[in-house]
């Protein structure tokens, strides 16, 4: 053999403690880690099958849904976004999707490449969400077969409420999907309640797992949407249909299909994430986040800087866009707060690229006390981050 083995895999593996107050990934608590060390199960064993029946019902608790296809999709949260637009929609289909920020022109992005006929909804004044009214014209003049919404939107740090879209999308004979990818835990999230008719979201945020698992659910009108096609669904690897038959969705009795084989070591961990959010209580993690975001945009303020989206509500709590002070290069900023201090803040992403540093506040992350050391470390960053030019 020519090729010979490559040096850098005889040194020993090292990974250097960071925290991870990104957008995402956050840090595993160290009860998520032990679970990662556990033996791998195969995948079609009984105790592993015990494991997603948990994970489905941790799914259902967060997502706050009795849907019974209801299951965790093996990638990260961009494999969530092509289940729903890839299994929903067909050829020609009209899409309505809602755009303030980088993740509605991914789901765009996507839905075109299935086929279908995408109209934008754009909010031009960034920092701001939709209002029912603006929703409901758009759905009124495009009559798409399905409305696409991001809960939060992690590019430029904004909330869309989520609650009334329902009622519209149900008169006008549309689909409801929600992306909850940097959202779910932080603010409520009630899918049935809502009329969400699919929604998905990611392991790696506030619910603290690995990233590579995407929790996902559709409700009865999405499932019968989808047994009327008229097309195959494009891709096997997203296929619903197939992947609620691995997770025993449909009929008891049925026996579990193989589709693929699941990452045993990734499950224990999405497992883990979720018990601790039952253990802690949905209601109090979402407190734990939104204190957490209080107490950050306070100090924000008491540093003199600005906050990107300038009204409260308006805030997604879990990533906290904030504008880069003029003569500041931000640049300078993140990568002194992570030389020094092995601390991940994040630079700005499509919009907001160059424009605002964010913070992301999530799960094991979500502490009073790593709000101060961000705090402490930003100020003293910015200090040694002046362009020499202002
Ligand atoms: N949607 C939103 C709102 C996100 O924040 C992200 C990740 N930052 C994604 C989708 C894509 O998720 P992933 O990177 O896990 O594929």
């Amino acid at each position: 053999m020519n090729v010979r083995p490559p040096l850098g895999l005889k040194s020993p593996l090292r990974i250097p403690h960071k925290l991870l107050m990104g957008p995402g990934p956050s840090n595993s608590s160290p009860r998520i880690l032990n679970a990662l060390s556990q033996p791998i199960l195969g995948h079609m064993h009984s105790e592993l099958f015990d494991i997603m029946d948990e994970i489905k019902k941790g799914i259902q608790y967060v997502f706050q849904t009795n849907n019974q296809l209801t299951l965790a999709i093996s990638a990260s949260g961009h494999a969530g976004m092509e289940a729903v637009l890839c299994n929903l929609l067909e050829p020609h289909d009209v899409v309505l999707i809602l755009i303030n920020g980088i993740w509605g022109e991914r789901a765009a992005n996507l839905a075109e490449r299935y086929g279908a006929i995408v109209r934008k909804l754009v909010k031009t004044a960034l920092g701001s969400n939709f209002s029912i009214i603006e929703i409901e014209n758009a759905v009124k003049i495009h009559q798409p077969k399905l409305l696409f919404v991001v809960q939060g939107e992690s590019s430029t740090g904004i909330y869309q409420p989520i609650i009334g879209i329902g009622e519209i999308t149900r008169r006008y004979n549309c689909l409801l999907v929600v992306d909850t990818v940097a959202s779910l835990g932080a603010v409520p999230f009630l899918m049935d309640k809502w009329k969400v008719d699919a929604a998905y979201s990611g392991s790696q945020k506030i619910i603290g797992a690995p990233p590579g698992l995407a929790p996902i659910s559709f409700n009865e009108r999405a499932l019968k949407t989808i047994a009327n096609r008229k097309t195959p669904i494009p891709v096997y690897f997203w296929d619903i249909t197939l992947l609620g038959q691995q997770w025993n969705c449909f009929e008891r009795s049925a026996p579990r299909l193989y589709h693929h084989t699941t990452s045993a070591t990734l499950l224990y961990g999405l497992r883990e994430g979720l018990a601790v959010i039952a253990d802690e209580g949905l209601e109090q993690v979402i407190k734990r986040h939104q204190h957490c975001a209080a107490q950050l945009y306070e100090g924000i303020e008491a540093l003199g800087m600005q906050l990107y989206v300038d009204e409260e509500h308006k805030r997604l709590p879990s990533v906290t866009t904030i504008k880069v002070p003029d003569g500041v290069d931000w640049r300078k900023v993140t990568e002194y707060a992570m030389k020094r201090y092995k601390l991940e803040i994040s630079g700005g992403l499509g919009p907001t690229a160059g424009k605002v540093f964010r913070v992301g506040i999530m799960g094991y992350n979500a502490t009073q006390e790593n709000i101060v050391f961000v705090l402490d470390v930003l100020k003293e960053a910015l200090k040694h981050s002046v362009t020499s030019s202002k």
